[in-house]
């Protein structure tokens, strides 16, 4: 993209401002952000300054780290204290489980090393005698990475990579919160995920009655986003629009689709503070089964305390905004964080502790 095109993305003129302004509805009308992207970019450019008194946005569940469950931390820790490398994206340290964090347990001599791609991970196994296990999380837009890194582990030979999978699919998620809550009116959809699913991916929305539209990261993009969704709410169409079709397909991108289903097979699975979401989750298919460190070792966590107060949960059901946590800003802050959502750069929490 030029210069002339970035600096053209970036600007919101008064024209678009005015006409997201002019909606007016005779009832609050809820839209969620799904992914966490779009909840940093909302804040720091203070998009919902902009709405109508009558739209109130919410976040949601797309922030890979917020919604890790804390047992998966523990599972992590118990590798780790039995003196497997754990290899991990760096958002994921600082993490709290039940009991412990890999920070701590890091701070203890136990060896975490931070990658910044699963292939990353695989070099890492490749260069060391120790088993090393992958710490594989994220979704639509990271699994096709991270089931390339599989295929090549299990071609290569490479016995001593495993994986503990924790990874989620967007769609099961949306399809659990629109059924919880029927307050919610409308989605603005994930620009990442939505480059790997396309429109079809959320041909299941029209069925459920609710509007959603494919938004790209910048301010103009959300702002036009939010207005073609309030259109749609107000028209009672319940429609998907691509409104990022200078990175979106309609149809997405088959191939990574076709290596995320020749690696991985749908399974139910927990999401931190909503619970288990049928076919939410992803396992090694059994030609890779081997890789799974589950399957290698039985894994012991000793189940903890939760942190009491903390309403995580709630901030990634869009049921309450942050700073409705009786622990947000006093007791939990980015420096000293209690909840994954404010661990996280991508977390709801954090985004509102930094930007307001
Ligand atoms: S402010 Fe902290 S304790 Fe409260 S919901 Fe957010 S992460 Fe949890």
């Amino acid at each position: 993209m030029s210069d002339y095109d970035q600096d053209r993305y970036r600007k919101v003129d008064q024209e678009l401002v005015d006409q997201l302004k002019a909606f007016a509805f005779d009832r609050l009308v809820k839209i969620m952000e799904v992914c966490g992207t779009h909840t940093v970019a909302i804040h720091r450019f203070g998009i919902q300054r902009l709405l109508p008194e009558s739209v109130k946005l919410v976040s949601g569940p797309g922030c890979p780290v917020c919604v890790t469950p804390d047992t998966f931390i523990d599972e992590a820790v118990f590798l780790a204290r039995e003196g497997f490398l754990i290899a991990t994206f760096g958002d994921m340290i600082r993490v709290p489980g039940t009991h412990s964090s890999l920070e701590k347990e890091r701070a203890q001599g136990h060896d975490i090393k931070i990658v910044y791609s699963p292939l990353d991970a695989l070099r890492v196994a490749e260069t060391s005698k120790r088993d090393v296990v992958f710490l594989s999380v994220g979704f639509e837009t990271t699994i096709p990475g991270i089931a390339v890194t599989v295929m090549q582990a299990k071609e290569r030979g490479i016995d001593n990579f495993f994986l503990l999978t924790a990874n989620r699919l967007i769609p099961p998620a949306m399809t659990a919160l629109i059924q919880e809550d029927s307050q919610l009116n409308g989605f603005i959809l994930p620009g990442h995920v939505s480059t790997v699913l396309g429109k079809t991916g959320y041909d299941f929305m029209e069925a459920l009655n609710v509007p959603g539209v494919i938004s790209g990261f910048e301010p103009v993009d959300i702002v036009s986003s939010i207005i073609v969704l309030l259109r749609l709410i107000r028209e009672t169409k319940a429609q998907v629009v691509n409104n990022y079709k200078r990175a979106v397909r309609d149809e997405g991108n088959p191939k990574s689709q076709s290596l995320i289903n020749t690696v991985f097979a749908e399974t139910d699975a927990e999401w931190r503070g909503i619970g288990v979401i049928p076919k939410s989750g992803l396992q090694l298919r059994e030609k890779y089964a081997g890789l799974d460190i589950r399957n290698k070792i039985e894994i012991k966590t000793e189940g903890g305390k939760r942190p009491s107060g903390c309403r995580c949960g709630d901030v990634l059901k869009g049921r309450i905004d942050p700073p409705e946590c009786p622990l947000f800003g006093s007791k939990c802050t980015p420096d000293s964080p209690i909840g994954p959502c404010m661990v996280s750069s991508e977390g709801s929490c954090s985004a509102w502790y930094k930007y307001g």
